[in-house]
């Protein structure tokens, strides 16, 4: 849940500049959507990344998005999903932007069972890329909601899919990651909630995002600290961006 803000703005910091090194080609907006505009706000998770040839990507809906129709997000291509987290995949939302304050956001509009990423996804017919055992989820989602399943993409570990400008990647990220039975309902879901158990949606995940001006970054979703991230950067290219602080 909380997120160490000194981390994360010096990781903005250190991404601007990295974005400023390939500014001799087009360069990738990064656009954050939280409660407060301006602001650097607890629950703050959401992050617009437009490729020069014009994808976008909202990274994380979270709670701070104010639902399919906050009109900062625009064209949506793809949305991703770090984990199933209520404050990542959006149990709930703002009931508008900058509602509430910095640090108790009006966030009273229920996302469920569909969640705020499901909702924007079918609005906006944008494409849901997740990695792990994620995407049948997604994909039922969709198709319970009259959207097209096949809008719920696997970029499996290991390997990658290209959207537009964007080759996604996921990689490993250690945090947990259960389906809350809300997202279920009916008998099943009682039943689960009764019994204290989550949905199996196979483990969380971070991004590998490489643009169509070459910029590569990594999205850390929540993990905790591992060897493997080591790893993903070297291999992936100076570029990181992420949270690896942020819990919850
Ligand atoms: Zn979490």
């Amino acid at each position: 849940m909380r997120t160490n803000s000194v981390v994360w703005m010096t990781l903005v910091g250190c991404t601007a500049a990295l974005i400023a090194q390939v500014a001799l080609a087009a360069n990738v907006k990064v656009t954050p959507l939280g409660g407060q505009d301006g602001e650097f706000c607890p629950q703050g998770r959401a992050l617009i990344f437009e490729d020069p040839i014009g994808t976008r990507i909202l990274y994380d809906a979270g709670r701070t998005v104010a639902g399919p129709n906050d009109p900062r997000l625009g064209k949506i291509d793809i949305i991703l999903v770090s984990h199933m987290h209520g404050d990542h995949v959006g149990n709930a939302h703002n009931k508008e932007p900058n509602s509430g304050s910095c640090t108790n956001p009006d966030v009273s509009v229920s996302a469920l069972p569909n969640s705020n990423t499901v909702n924007i996804a079918l609005a906006k017919k944008a494409k849901i890329v997740t990695g792990s055992e994620m995407p049948p989820f997604f994909a039922g989602k969709l198709k319970a909601n009259g959207g097209d399943p096949k809008d719920s993409i696997l970029a499996r570990f290991g390997g990658s899919v290209k959207v537009g400008g964007v080759t996604i990647a996921t990689v490993t990220a250690l945090h947990s990651n259960g389906l809350d039975p809300d997202y279920i309902g009916g008998e099943l879901g009682k039943n689960m909630k009764d019994a204290g158990i989550a949905g199996y949606v196979g483990e969380a995940t971070g991004y590998v995002l490489t643009f169509s001006n070459g910029l590569v970054v990594y999205l850390s979703g929540d993990t905790g600290i591992t060897s493997e991230q080591d790893t993903v950067v070297q291999q992936s290219g100076p570029a990181r961006f992420g949270n690896s602080i942020a819990r919850e």
